[in-house]
């Protein structure tokens, strides 16, 4: 058995010594207990929050202690009457390749494409997205929809969710090919590059009757273009701020508070934080229903970026904070 734990907190971007892979007994169950063992473990910004000791609406990890994580694991030996030896669940292991539950937050699998997607397009991201736009963003047929990291897990389903909707989408990304294949893979109407030294003039030609519902899942100078051109009414899931996530400090001035909160006054424009399951936990039934219809349906599509060996996961977060993954960055531990 392996696990990564977190090995000291990171001071800014995280750095490989931040992790230590360690090996360890494969642990034994008791009576009303599972041995699970890990075939895919999902990697998500908000690790990078676990991994720091600031005020969250979680707790942290403790140095020393297991990452945690999203995993698909198979049950590898039951004294549970609900699991059986070989049934697939969705349950909280961690970086690890073995854990045990009292059944305890375990989800048995449905019957889905790929095992790992239910970490995905139907799982916590596609679930955020879902919430995050139809709730919050209310977003109406002819409306201009924009949304940041527009290829990653949440983005590229609030985007496709937004032209089942009607809308007109534009999506922000980090590059060229991500931004092609937003366009053409996608179908989105626009995506600009936030990498490029004219992005705000570009966003601005691309929304030219200005945004009335901006997911925000970066921040930072991407939510400094958008902000000028949002509508009067118009609504901001804030579901993320990943561009801040590494931030040791506050930007440098000038201080632009009153700015924001000004055009949120004249405009009448509401904000909303959300945190998918302690808001919405109760819906992902219906989120699943809908979810699965338009995937059958053929309007949404979904891709990952599989990466190989629970040794890699350090590396592949570490990327996920740089833009390396497109898609949903997933690691397969096992067969
Ligand atoms: P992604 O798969 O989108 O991966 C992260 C992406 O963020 C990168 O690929 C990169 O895309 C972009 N990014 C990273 N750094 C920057 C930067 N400095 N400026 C602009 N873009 C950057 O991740 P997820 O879809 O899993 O998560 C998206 C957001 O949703 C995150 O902020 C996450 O914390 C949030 N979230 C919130 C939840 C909630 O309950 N509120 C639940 C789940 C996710 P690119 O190369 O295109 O820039």
């Amino acid at each position: 058995n392996r696990r990564i734990v977190l090995a000291s907190r990171p001071h800014g971007a995280p750095v490989p010594a931040n992790f230590r892979l360690e090996e360890l007994a494969i642990p034994a169950i008791g009576s009303g207990e599972v041995l699970l063992r890990a075939l895919y473990l999902s990697l998500d910004p908000y690790m990078r929050g676990r991994m720091s000791d600031a005020p969250s609406y979680a707790p942290p990890v403790e140095v020393g202690a297991v990452m945690v994580g999203g995993t698909v694991s198979r049950v590898e030996a039951s004294q549970h009457g609900d699991y059986a030896v070989g049934d697939l669940v969705v349950n909280f292991g961690g970086w690890q390749n073995y854990s045990t539950s009292d059944g305890t937050g375990l989800q048995k699998l449905g019957a889905l494409a790929s095992p790992s997607h239910a970490l995905g397009v139907l799982g916590m991201p596609g679930f955020t997205a879902y919430m995050g736009l139809l709730e919050i963003g209310q977003p109406k047929a002819g409306e201009t929809v924009v949304v940041a990291a527009a290829t990653g897990a949440v983005g590229a389903i609030v985007g496709q969710i937004a032209k089942i909707k009607g809308c007109r989408v534009v999506g922000i990304a980090g590059g060229a090919e991500k931004c092609a294949y937003a366009v053409n893979e996608l179908g989105f109407d626009a995506c600009i590059d936030h990498r490029a030294s004219d992005f705000a003039e570009q966003l601005a030609a691309a929304c030219a009757k200005g945004i009335d519902v901006y997911y925000e899942n970066v921040g930072g100078a991407v939510f400094d273009a958008v902000l000028p051109l949002l509508n009067t009414a118009a609504r901001v899931p804030l579901c993320g701020l990943i561009s801040q996530y590494n931030a040791t400090s506050l930007p440098a001035g000038p201080d632009r508070l009153s700015m924001l909160m000004g055009t949120l006054l004249k405009k009448r424009i509401r904000m909303q934080g959300f945190i998918i399951w302690d808001d919405f936990g109760h819906r992902y039934g219906e989120f699943f229903v809908a979810m699965s219809q338009w995937i059958k349906e053929g309007k949404i599509k979904y891709r990952e970026d599989i990466v190989q060996g629970l040794e890699n996961a350090p590396q592949a977060f570490i990327g996920l904070l740089e833009g390396k993954n497109t898609g949903k960055l997933v690691v397969k531990v096992a067969e």
